[in-house]
């Protein structure tokens, strides 16, 4: 007999929320949903908690928590409802709740996902920017609170099961000579940088093997996402900057893999359909159906490995140079880079500028060490100031 596991899913009307309760629907044997949070739509929200039976519903906008009664009311949902940081922060650490899905995008996940790592739960952690940000504190507060740390980013969930052990919170590096991290090299892989001047949102949003939200979407193909994902790796499975290979994989089959020192490389391969690792993790150690079609081979046909490019994509470039100054220029990398996709997704910051602000960012903050939560806290908020300048000096430039 499985035991039941209650979930709280956090950003659950988003990409990953949605295919979390996805999988978690196909088993109501194993799971029971306890919270689901959503920043703004409470609408969504209602329908998802009437369709899951959950026991609480948390709007990140106070100001909505009203409407979100109704909306719930409406749905026939009986829902308790938070609402604001603090709510967020409920939903996260509820004494009832065993496994926490962190999925919010972006900064705003982070505090969330430290107080479901501070009651110990097992966490399962989409938002990287919570890991990009405040790596030490985060890995920290994982090992002193005994909460089990789980990869839901398909690259890290790959690497982590092409490992021999769990490592999940306990750095060990033993018999691992490299990561190679595999990435699409989206929508823009193959287009010379003159035509990436004029790009839409739109156009970089079209992620051409994945379906996500528009803020990773937009990483992507500035290949930034890549850039984040080497800070991740580090943190998760304390490798050192030059032991993670950046490897360009078209087809988006192969994961991720591990190369050991004995010359073996281990690789995980799968459709491109999150489920999969949201399953892995889930049920780990054991295995589920994630409703994911099967890997079909023939059809495939060959699978393609390129070396990334370092000029056309400098986000690549900055997040292995902030990695490397360690401190809080991860947290400033990740804040600038927020303010600057955020500008471009409102059409007030050229697709190509996006890197330029992130670059003058890191260069005007200087990068401290980091102690506390607090320290991570204070270099994000002074390189969101300083990055929202440097887009407004752009913005007075072309106007
Ligand atoms: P999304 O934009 O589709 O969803 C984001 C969720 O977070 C939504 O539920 C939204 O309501 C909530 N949210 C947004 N801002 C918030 C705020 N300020 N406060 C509280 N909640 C807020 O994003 P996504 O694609 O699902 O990505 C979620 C996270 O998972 C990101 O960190 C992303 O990098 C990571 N990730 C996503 C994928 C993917 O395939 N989508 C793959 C790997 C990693
Ligand atoms: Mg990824």
């Amino acid at each position: 007999m499985t035991r039941m596991q209650t979930i709280s899913v956090l950003g659950a009307t988003g990409s990953i929320g949605r295919s979390t309760l996805d999988v978690i629907a196909r088993h109501p044997d194993r799971f029971r949903v306890a919270a689901l949070t959503a920043s703004r739509h409470v609408d969504d929200l209602a329908e998802l908690c009437a369709r899951h039976g959950a026991a609480y519903a948390c709007v990140a906008d106070a100001s909505l928590a009203t409407a979100l009664k109704q909306s719930l009311a409406r749905c026939g949902a009986t829902a308790k409802v938070l609402c604001g940081a603090e709510g967020l922060v409920q939903a996260a650490a509820l004494s009832e709740v065993d496994c926490v899905m962190a999925a919010i995008v972006g900064a705003a996940g982070l505090e969330p996902a430290l107080a479901a790592a501070r009651a110990g739960k097992k966490l399962l952690l989409a938002n990287k920017e919570a890991l990009v940000m405040a790596g030490p504190v985060f890995m920290d507060t994982v090992r002193r609170h005994g909460a089990t740390l789980l990869p839901i980013d398909s690259e890290h969930n790959a690497i982590f099961q092409c490992l021999p052990v769990s490592l999940a919170g306990e750095p060990n590096t033993s018999g691992i000579r490299r990561i190679l991290l595999t990435g699409s090299g989206g929508p823009f892989r193959s287009r010379p940088r003159s035509e990436l001047r004029e790009v839409s949102p739109d156009q970089a949003c079209a992620h051409p093997n994945w379906v996500m939200g528009r803020k990773i979407s937009v990483d992507s193909a500035t290949m930034m996402n890549k850039g984040l994902e080497v800070i991740e790796a580090h943190w998760l499975f304390g490798v050192r900057p030059e032991q993670i290979q950046v490897v360009v994989h078209p087809q988006s089959v192969i994961h991720s893999m591990v190369e050991y020192v004995d010359g073996s490389v281990l690789a995980q391969l799968g459709n491109p359909d999150m489920r999969t690792p949201i399953a892995q993790a889930l049920s780990y150690p054991d295995r589920i159906d994630a409703g994911v079609p099967l890997l079909d081979l023939y059809a495939m046909g060959a699978l393609t490995f390129e070396q990334p490019d370092f000029e056309r994509f400098p986000g690549l470039r900055l997040a292995y140079e902030a990695l490397r100054a360690g401190g809080t220029a991860p947290s400033i990398l990740n804040a600038a880079n927020e303010i600057a996709v955020a500008a471009f997704l409102g059409g007030r910051l050229p697709f190509l500028k996006i890197s330029e602000v992130i670059e003058e960012t890191l260069q005007s903050i200087p990068c401290a060490a980091i102690g506390t939560l607090e320290d991570v806290i204070g270099a994000d908020r002074r390189a969101r100031t300083r990055a929202v300048h440097i887009v407004d000096r752009h913005r007075s430039r072309v106007a």
